[in-house]
């Protein structure tokens, strides 16, 4: 009895704490019919529009900036080709590439090197105005037989982005072409992962696309200085963090910009060309 006393009072405080929330939870049960009110939605509040940062702002935020234009690119080949081939949404038609570069000489641009950008962003050498970069994306066979001719009739440098594990297949540019193209430095291949991954994949996804067309391009002498295109643009920290212990100075988005700056060097803004005349890009 002694013993079974505590336990029963226990038992007896268990039912009264049970009945006592179910009454509370009673209270609170929601009506079997709901009447639902629509409230208006809160009303947002105001904001101004974003408005894209001055140069000065960035150069203050991120600098030292230059102004830089990078023009960027993907397939240059005869309409008739892009469309036998699909790819009419990212093809230049030949003769009008022709035209914008014609375009730019005329205009008194002139093509700097990845190299120069480094220097500007290290050393603090200037970088002329009229200048700019020509960048070409993924190694499309087309580079060798339509762009190429144009910029070397131009005198224009430019630098190809090369998804090292597609070099070698249908529609891409092959290893011999691409040793063939070496000689003059006027083109620098360079980094744009192994099998065109995006990268904001799992870290070590990330670090084997990026190491494994690191290595292939070094090894046949490629990409120096080490710079790098994110797969359709998309940048991620894991990635830029990698790149730089790798040795990396430069990295492209697809980000629409002209304003390159140092502290963003791994994120570095493009403008996408069209078939438009460069004048309406403001060139
Ligand atoms: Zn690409």
């Amino acid at each position: 009895m002694k013993i079974l006393l505590p336990v029963i009072l226990t038992l007896i405080g268990i039912v009264v704490i049970i009945n006592t929330f179910a009454t509370l939870i009673g209270k609170f049960q929601a009506p079997s019919k709901i009447t639902k009110h629509f409230s208006p939605s809160p009303r947002p509040t105001p904001t101004s529009t974003p408005r894209p940062l001055t140069f000065a702002e960035m150069n203050a935020l991120y600098g030292p900036c230059v102004f830089l234009p990078t023009l960027f690119y993907h397939h240059i080949q005869s309409p008739e080709a892009a469309k036998q081939n699909k790819q009419t949404a990212l093809t230049i038609d030949t003769d009008f590439f022709r035209n914008q570069m014609k375009y730019l000489k005329e205009k008194g641009y002139h093509t700097v090197s990845m190299n120069d950008l480094t220097s500007f962003f290290d050393n603090g050498i200037p970088i002329s105005s009229g200048s700019i970069l020509l960048t070409f994306d993924d190694a499309y066979a087309d580079f060798a037989s339509d762009a190429v001719p144009i910029l070397r009739e131009f005198g224009f440098k430019a630098t190809l982005f090369v998804p090292t594990g597609l070099v070698n297949n249908p529609g891409y540019l092959t290893w011999d072409t691409i040793s063939s193209l070496m000689p003059g430095g006027d083109i620098l291949f360079a980094n744009h992962t192994w099998s065109h991954h995006n990268l904001l994949a799992a870290e070590n996804v990330i670090e084997k696309e990026i190491s494994t067309a690191d290595t292939q391009l070094a090894e046949k002498g490629l990409n120096s200085p080490k710079v790098f295109a994110y797969p359709y643009g998309l940048s991620s920290a894991p990635a830029e963090t990698f790149l730089t212990k790798l040795g990396y100075k430069l990295a492209f988005t697809t980000v629409p910009g002209s304003t390159l700056c140092k502290k963003l060097r791994f994120d570095l803004p493009r403008v996408r060309i069209g078939n438009a005349d460069l004048s309406a890009y403001g060139f």
